[in-house]
């Protein structure tokens, strides 16, 4: 039996390391534990502990809106207002540029759909469409979600948006930049995860077996 508590001191400890010493750091590890974290982020095989892959396997209960082979949308169980509803993809993609263009857009369009449904059921004025990355982002739930939110006048609903002064400079370097990340993700239809590092669709050489350890500092560090 893995020691959860001592289990969580030691993943403390090694968080605290630079990267590089990580690596080495997994020597802490039993291979116990080891498996044990596998497990929980769905490396080894078995279903990730998500609860959004488990209310998209129907394995918790939630209130479906809407739902086909690919798609799930959902009330959000804490809504900020009434007709609160998040779209997901039934597959487990942390953060949107993971996720591959088709099904990309057939989440966009079910936004769309929901959107409109939503609007009309909840008799709203308006709509905010929501979708956050990462934690830094306050995104809570690692699995990609949009939150369909529909709006009303003099509702609670606050998203605090503070502009910032940038110098025309600073505006034209960052435009050049995007232009050139976005044409080269358009054309190779490459995704690419929050970092910038293209994941998958790309034909992969085969690699040896990586071991244990090894899948997972690369599994830690996907972690958002
Ligand atoms: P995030 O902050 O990640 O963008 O939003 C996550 C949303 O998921 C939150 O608004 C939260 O209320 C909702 N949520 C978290 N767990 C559950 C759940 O088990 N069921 C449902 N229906 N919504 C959930
Ligand atoms: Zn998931």
């Amino acid at each position: 039996m893995v020691n959860v508590k001592e289990l969580q001191k030691k993943l403390q400890e090694i968080a605290k390391m630079p990267r590089e010493e990580q690596a080495k750091a997994a020597d802490m590890l039993t291979e116990e534990e080891i498996e044990f974290i596998q497990k929980q982020q769905g490396a080894s095989g078995e279903k990730p502990q998500c609860i959004f892959c488990k209310i998209a396997a129907h394995e918790i209960p939630a209130k479906v809106v809407y739902e086909d082979d690919f798609i799930m949308a959902f009330l959000d169980i804490n809504p900020v207002n009434p007709g609160h509803t998040l779209v997901i993809p039934k597959e487990h993609y942390e953060v949107l540029p993971q996720v591959p263009p088709d099904r990309a857009a057939l989440i966009m369009n079910t936004v769309r759909i929901l959107s409109g449904a939503v609007f009309e059921a909840v008799d709203a004025q308006g709509a905010t469409i929501m979708q956050n990355n990462g934690a830094v982002a306050g995104q809570a739930v690692p699995h990609v979600h949009f939150h369909v939110i529909p709006r009303f006048e003099g509702d609670k609903v606050k998203i605090d948006m503070k502009p910032i002064k940038l110098e025309e400079k600073q505006f034209e370097e960052i435009q050049k930049k995007i232009i050139e990340k976005a044409r080269t993700k358009a054309e190779k239809k490459v995704v690419y995860d929050i970092s910038g590092k293209p994941i998958e669709e790309k034909k992969e050489e085969k690699k040896p077996e990586s071991t244990k350890k090894e899948k997972l500092i690369k599994i830690k560090s996907r972690i958002p």
